[in-house]
């Protein structure tokens, strides 16, 4: 297959693809062990997009060689806390400096709106590492009376980084994921070991080259891109890795806590999710529906947060589906890199067939699409955005985390109704509540059983803000001050005085 000829483009992103892109172990950049390479394609022509250094475990165990080294050595963990803070600042500059050359990388590897890259997935990378940066001054221990008869005591707490952690990502916000995991574990003094998601790896790297840019010492961050059952099964079972965090899917998400297993490594994990939308009787449709169909179209649905079921009071379910359905016909689905199009395509071919997959068993199940349903019939990986009526609770669309641009919508009655229907699932990741009514919007809001419940608004995300899912979805919190908890010990100091 040739290698994509994209328009368009900064000479820097075309350069940067053009090379083999190699693996960041120990500060320097290197080919797998096993010399193999493997391609990342452009989702929006299929074609191959970049060759990239093919980690596995072997360049597993050098990785976490090295992250030992600069742990143990006290590279990292003994730089003054000021210190690492400024690292973390300077590579939030750096990425801002670099914000169109890694929008556009991240559009071509994975397919989104060049705009939406621009202004969410870089900013919102930058400010993790900002919002981390302040944190690395202000982890602090604290002093505990106790009460312990016979003596008098000095009993305190410190937090301690708790070693090396290995962290897998996704391909759904490639540069976020990366940022958001390393943020945290940089500030408290942890060194780390990033495998991104093979569909997707080029904003990792060069993130990576910024790191080195930016002065972190060698090996506190490595970098290998590599598959899942190989590189990153490899790291989540490492005996000498002591953190594991994890975004993806809810059955890697098993697999992983299986692997974990061995060294009983601490475990974080932020899994599927099939998140309920409810638009009560009252609200502003002015701004629910287009609220709503963002909810669940935003990244063409590849957010494990989407608000892929849609219940409306059945007093304006028609109209609220006709709203949504307006809206899907109104994007322009094409090449990410094109600035006329604001909706891309899927990540790839597989995950391109497993939502076409979901349409047919909806449409065999009595499902009927308002609008969309189908593929786009064109060169690259486009998915029609559908919304499906006519649902029930048993079927594999309404139950199963479809990720993609599909949402189904369901009518309800009243408040407790739409409660139960809303957390019948397995998943409870996120929720969204519209209403002009605010004591209802909080009273749904305590009885969804979901980790972020928006109201009058959806994916509204913030360093600041915890994110993470009850049930299925996962385990911990990450984003905000949570994420310090997943990568620090409590020591508990105890003195007879
Ligand atoms: P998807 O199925 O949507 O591609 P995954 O959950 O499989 O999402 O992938 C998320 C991340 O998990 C990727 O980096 C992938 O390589 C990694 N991964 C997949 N399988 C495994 C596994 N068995 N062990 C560790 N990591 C894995």
């Amino acid at each position: 297959m040739a290698t994509t000829v994209i328009p368009q483009i900064q000479t820097s992103v075309s350069e940067f693809v053009a090379k083999p892109r190699k693996m960041l172990i120990g500060g320097k950049w290197v080919d797998a062990v096993s010399g193999k390479t493997f391609e990342t394609y452009n989702p929006a022509t299929g074609e191959i997009l970049a060759h990239v250094a093919e980690g596995d475990k072997a360049d597993i165990d050098l990785a976490v060689k090295a992250a030992r080294k600069a742990f143990e050595s006290g590279a990292w963990p003994e730089t003054s806390p000021s210190e690492r803070g400024r690292l973390l600042w300077k590579l939030a500059e750096l990425i801002d400096q670099h914000q169109e050359e890694l929008a556009e990388l991240e559009t071509l590897d994975n397919g989104k709106p060049v705009f939406f890259s621009r202004i969410v997935d870089v900013p919102t990378a930058s400010d993790a590492f900002r919002y981390y940066a302040g944190w690395a001054t202000k982890v602090e221990g604290s002093t505990i009376p106790i009460s312990a008869p016979g003596a008098r005591y000095l009993a305190y707490t410190l937090r301690e980084p708790v070693g090396v952690a290995g962290q897998i990502i996704p391909w759904n916000f490639p540069l976020i994921m990366a940022s958001m995991k390393l943020g945290p574990a940089l500030a408290v003094g942890c060194t780390c070991v990033l495998k991104p998601a093979e569909q997707t790896p080029l904003t990792a790297l060069r993130l990576g080259e910024l790191i080195m840019e930016a002065g972190f010492p060698d090996g506190v961050v490595n970098i290998v891109p590599g598959f899942g059952e190989t590189a990153g099964a490899a790291l989540a079972a490492h005996p000498d890795v002591d953190k594991i965090a994890f975004t993806g899917s809810t059955e890697v998400g098993k697999l992983i806590l299986n692997a974990a297993s061995g060294n009983l490594k601490k475990v974080s994990l932020e899994l599927g999710g099939k998140s309920p939308n409810v638009i009560l009787q009252d609200a502003d449709l002015e701004s629910a529906i287009p609220g709503s169909a963002m909810a669940i179209f935003f990244n063409q649905g590849e957010i494990c947060c989407a608000g892929s079921r849609l219940f409306a009071h059945k007093s304006i379910f028609d109209k609220v589906v006709e709203g949504v359905a307006g809206f899907a016909k109104s994007f322009h689905v094409g090449p990410g890199i094109d600035p006329a199009n604001n909706m891309g395509p899927l990540v790839s071919q597989e995950q391109q067939e497993r939502v076409c997959g979901y349409l047919e068993s909806g449409a065999r199940d009595g499902a009927k699409a308002v609008v969309g349903g189908k593929k786009v019939d064109r060169a690259g990986y486009f998915v029609e955005p559908t919304v499906l009526v006519d649902v029930k609770p048993s079927m594999k669309v309404v139950r199963e985390e479809i990720f993609g641009p599909v949402v189904t919508a369901i009518p309800f009655g009243d408040l407790d109704e739409v409660a139960s229907f809303a957390n019948e699932s397995i998943y409870g990741l996120a929720s969204g509540v519209w209403t002009r009514d605010i004591s209802k919007a909080h009273r749904l809001g305590a009885k969804l059983k979901a980790g972020t419940v928006w109201i009058n608004c959806y994916n509204v995300f913030d360093s600041a803000l915890p994110f993470g899912g009850y049930k299925q979805s996962g385990w911990g919190r990450e984003w905000g001050k949570p994420a310090l908890d997943l990568y620090t010990e409590t020591k508990s100091l105890c003195a007879r005085i």
